[in-house]
């Protein structure tokens, strides 16, 4: 029926209209996974029974007549490393193969009480920890515009699952850029909030301080939607902002007359892709035609926000991870003491990278360094933070490409952890600085790879960037393309 490749919210309008029952549209989602999924590989597993009953609930619903929520009845994908109360939830990592966590997420109990479709659990960078979902330990995932590109990471499942039509909309986690960046490689739309604005409880924890959990849409209407539905205070997260949340649909209006759109010019490094910077420049004169004032800014400290992300994430991982330890979490692997069961259990199970972050974030930590490097990094991180201060006294958004290049292939960069580490020069600053961000399609490539852009906006203030990415999207013809 080609009802996979609609929005959110063109598909609630056709479910409150009874043009088509939830079990159809659940239906069709579900034969394009089957068509789609030995290719792309974005889910870790799929739910096919508990989906087809939560359709069923939902058909019941609208035959009473009852209204139905803007969500409801709506096929998501789950990144695998936020909480599903009885279903697997592994963080694409062999030390978590079978856990089933006891518990939903607090993201999970929100989006469930406006009870959509779950489908199932999407893959990732084990634990979150890269850029190419080439990290997971149980396979890769393939870009669906180029299957032999990346879709990006760490939520490249959630990306790849929206772009192929194996998903209506997917949540994710952003931590270093892993829900901008996958979306830009996979022309959808995808939201990191500002640190607080959504409930980290039940994410499992790659860096504490970085990490949040937003929606990978079609367009910024379902954004938007998705944000609605999963914001505000936890009191199960201390981090959690008490600050009021808007209703964000309210910022889908199409008008950008007067904003300031600050363009910061340490972003088009170099090394960057032509086509990419000309697409995001295009952008902003889309913006300027729209009414929009573009202003020049800097955001001098921007070359050290790399070196500064890969001491405080590893740092934080180091430390989270200690957990798994063979008794508290996971799989275990014997030995014949204590020790040699938590040494055989942690060199079995962790993959490559995550044993590399480990590595470097104690080594971060440890007696002797803790001043030269971490210390070091948080000084950094304030300086950080202090320049998006100074540029918000001038400018209400920020306008920057979202990854110096589009997808790229395969293989391509496994061998060098650095060059992979450099591809998140734009994303990492908007983390450390708890920055709300949008990536949001702007073109293709002349091998007709998505590129996108970001918007940055004030803390708390996802509301601007909402609207002046619709303002852009309603203008331009790039979003929802699902191939
Ligand atoms: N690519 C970054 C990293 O490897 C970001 C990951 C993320 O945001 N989870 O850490």
């Amino acid at each position: 029926m080609g009802l996979y490749k609609k929005t959110a919210h063109e598909l609630h309008e056709l479910l409150a209209a009874k043009e088509i029952s939830a079990a159809e549209l659940t239906a069709d989602v579900l034969k394009r996974i089957d068509e789609r999924e030995s290719e792309i590989g974005a889910y870790l597993e799929i739910t096919r029974d508990k989906a087809q009953a939560a359709a069923k609930l939902v058909d019941e619903k609208i035959s009473r007549g009852e209204k139905i929520s803007a969500l409801e009845g709506i096929p998501c994908a789950i990144k695998d490393n936020i909480c599903t109360k009885g279903i697997r939830t592994t963080c694409a990592s062999k030390i978590l193969e079978n856990f089933v966590p006891p518990y939903d997420a607090t993201v999970v109990k929100k989006l469930s009480a406006q009870n959509p479709v779950v489908l199932g659990k999407v893959n990732l960078d084990e634990f979150a920890m890269g850029g190419s979902t080439e990290n997971s330990g149980f396979h890769v995932t393939k870009n669906p515009h180029d299957i032999t590109r990346v879709p990006g990471g760490s939520s490249g499942g959630s990306a790849a699952a929206v772009a192929a039509g194996e998903t209506i909309f997917a949540l994710g986690s952003d931590t270093g850029g892993s829900i901008r960046q996958p979306a830009s490689f996979c022309g959808v739309v995808g939201l990191k909030p500002t640190y607080g604005r959504v409930s980290r409880y039940g994410l499992v924890a790659y860096a504490s301080s970085l990490d949040q959990i937003g929606p990978i849409t079609r367009d910024v209407t379902d954004c938007a939607n998705v944000l609605n539905s999963i914001a505000g205070h936890d009191e199960m997260d201390s981090t959690s902002s008490a600050a009021a949340v808007p209703d964000f649909t309210k910022s889908l209006i199409s008008d950008v007359k007067g904003l300031k759109i600050g363009l910061p010019k340490e972003y088009f490094v170099k090394g960057m892709d032509a086509e990419v910077e000309d697409a995001v420049i295009n952008a902003t004169k889309v913006f300027e035609n729209l009414g929009a004032e573009i202003i020049e800014i800097s955001l001098p400290h921007t070359e050290f926000a790399i070196s500064t992300y890969y001491l405080i994430a590893p740092a934080e991982a180091a430390t989270n991870l200690e957990r798994y330890d063979g008794v508290s979490y996971g799989a275990r692997v014997d030995g014949v003491d204590v020790v040699e069961m938590m040494t055989n259990t942690r060199s079995e199970k962790f993959g490559e990278e995550v044993k590399r972050r480990i590595m470097i974030g104690n080594y971060a930590l440890s007696a002797g360094y803790y001043d030269a490097y971490y210390l070091k990094a948080l000084k950094v991180r304030t300086l950080i933070q202090k320049d998006f201060t100074d540029a918000f006294k001038n400018v209400d958004v920020i306008l920057a490409p979202t990854a110096p290049t589009a997808a790229f292939k395969i293989g391509e960069m496994v061998s060098d952890p650095l060059k992979m580490y450099l591809q998140d020069v734009c994303t990492v600053p908007l983390n450390l600085a708890g920055l709300p961000g949008i990536s949001v399609p702007c073109g293709f490539t002349s091998q007709n790879l998505p590129i996108g852009f970001q918007l940055i906006g004030k803390a708390l203030d996802e509301a601007t960037i909402i609207r002046a990415a619709f303002t852009y999207e309603q203008s331009q013809n790039f979003s929802n393309k699902v191939v």
